[in-house]
C-alpha cells in the first residue's frame, strides 16, 4: 500500500513559540526549527511535507485573509496530498476550523486543526502528542480512501468535528469541548474511530473552495440590564449585514417592547439576526417560552444548537455567497457541514 502524503500547514500559535527571555513573552519562531524539535516525526509511516505562513502569528491576530490563505494552500495541494494538518493557536482555533469547514465544500480528505497549550520545546509539552496523533489521523485510510473527510480539531486525545468545538479552558490540556456532538476519534492505546459520527455524506459534486467572506457581522451577548442605546448602536452599525444574538437558555430574550421594536426595525432594514444560546451546550428552541415566541414572530433565524464560533463564520460565508434575503433564513437553518442538528 502506498504511503499517505500529509501536508502540515504552520500558521503559528504556542505550539511553535519560544520564550523571549528578555520580556518573558512567547513569540512565534521558525517552522523548520519546530520540525527539528520532533525527531519522532520520522517514525510515522507517511510522507510529510510542510508549508508555513511567512510570518507565523498568535491566533489572536487571525482574520478572514488568513482563512483564505489556508484554504488556498489546501486547494493548491489538494490533488497531491491525502490529508492536511493545520498547526494553529488554540485561542481562535474553533473559529478557524468552523470557517474552513464552510469554505471547503465537498471535502473528501481530512483537514485536522491542532495546536498546544505549551510550546513544543517545553518539557511537559502537549504539542508532540497533539501533532503526532493528528498526523496519524490525517493518514488513516480504509480501502484506499481517507477515513476522515471533514474539518476536525484534535486536542488532548480527542478528535472533534471542528465546527462543533469551543475553547473552554485557557490552562488545562483539555482545552476544547464539543458539547453538542460526540468525538469522532479517541486516542488511547489504539485509535478508536467512531465511524457512526463521521461525515459520510457522499457528494457527486466537485471539491470547491470558497474564498469570499463578508465580515460585516457582529456578536451581541445579552446581559441583564443591557440598555437601549447599546442595542440601537449595534443594530445601526454602518454596513452591518449579520448579527449573532447570544440569548439566554433555550433562546430567550427580554420581552420589553423597545427590545422587540429595535430588532424589528433592524430586520426590516435587511439585517440577518441569528438566535444562538449563551449556554455552552443545548439548543435554542424558539417558541418554548414566551420570551422567545416574540423572536420567532420577528422571523429571527433559529441557530438551534450551533456554537457562536460556527454561527458567526457561517454568517460570513453565506453573506459572501450572495444568498438572496428570501432564502437566507432557510439556508442558515440547514446543516451544511454538520455544524447544527
Ligand atoms: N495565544 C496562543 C494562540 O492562540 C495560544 C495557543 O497557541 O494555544 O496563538
Amino acid at each position: 500500500m502506498k504511503k499517505s502524503k500529509i501536508l502540515l500547514i504552520y500558521t503559528g500559535g504556542t505550539i511553535g513559540m519560544v520564550k523571549d527571555y528578555k520580556s518573558g513573552a512567547l513569540r512565534a519562531f521558525n517552522f523548520n526549527k519546530l520540525l527539528k524539535n520532533i525527531p519522532e516525526l520520522a517514525q510515522i509511516d507517511c510522507h510529510i511535507d510542510s508549508v508555513s505562513f511567512e510570518n507565523p502569528i498568535d491566533s489572536s491576530n487571525i482574520n478572514t485573509t488568513h482563512w483564505i490563505e489556508i484554504a488556498g494552500i489546501i486547494e493548491s495541494y489538494y490533488k497531491s496530498h491525502d490529508g492536511f494538518v493545520v498547526l494553529h493557536g488554540s485561542d481562535t482555533m474553533s473559529y478557524s476550523a468552523s470557517a474552513l469547514s464552510y469554505m471547503l465544500e465537498n471535502l473528501e480528505k481530512p483537514v485536522i486543526f491542532t495546536g498546544s497549550q505549551l510550546p513544543i520545546g517545553d518539557l511537559r509539552t502537549d504539542a508532540k502528542e497533539n501533532l503526532i496523533t493528528s498526523i496519524q489521523i490525517a493518514a488513516l485510510q480504509k480501502n484506499g480512501k481517507p477515513v476522515v473527510r471533514e474539518v476536525g480539531l484534535y486536542f488532548e486525545y480527542k478528535l472533534y468535528r471542528g465546527n462543533r468545538t469551543t475553547k473552554i479552558n485557557a490552562e488545562h490540556f483539555e482545552a476544547f469541548e464539543s458539547l453538542n456532538y460526540p468525538p469522532l476519534v479517541e486516542s488511547g492505546v489504539h485509535l478508536k474511530v467512531y465511524h457512526e459520527y463521521l461525515w459520510t455524506k457522499k457528494s457527486v459534486k466537485k471539491f470547491t473552495v470558497h474564498k469570499v467572506l463578508d465580515n460585516n457581522v457582529a456578536i451581541l451577548k445579552l446581559f441583564p440590564g443591557f440598555n437601549q442605546a447599546i442595542l440601537k448602536s449595534v443594530l445601526q452599525t454602518a454596513n452591518l449585514k449579520g448579527l449573532v444574538l447570544e440569548t439566554y437558555g433555550a433562546g430567550n430574550a427580554p420581552t420589553a417592547s423597545w427590545v422587540l421594536a429595535e430588532l424589528e426595525i433592524a430586520i426590516k432594514n435587511g439585517l440577518h439576526i441569528v438566535n444562538v444560546t449563551q449556554c455552552s451546550g443545548g439548543s435554542v428552541i424558539m417558541g418554548q417560552y414566551e420570551t422567545s415566541e416574540q423572536l420567532q414572530k420577528l422571523q429571527i433565524i433559529n441557530g438551534k444548537d450551533i456554537t457562536t464560533e460556527a454561527a458567526i463564520t457561517k454568517l460570513m460565508y453565506l453573506l459572501g455567497r450572495n444568498i438572496t434575503s428570501k432564502t437566507f433564513k432557510t439556508i442558515f437553518e440547514t446543516s451544511l457541514r454538520g455544524e447544527m442538528q
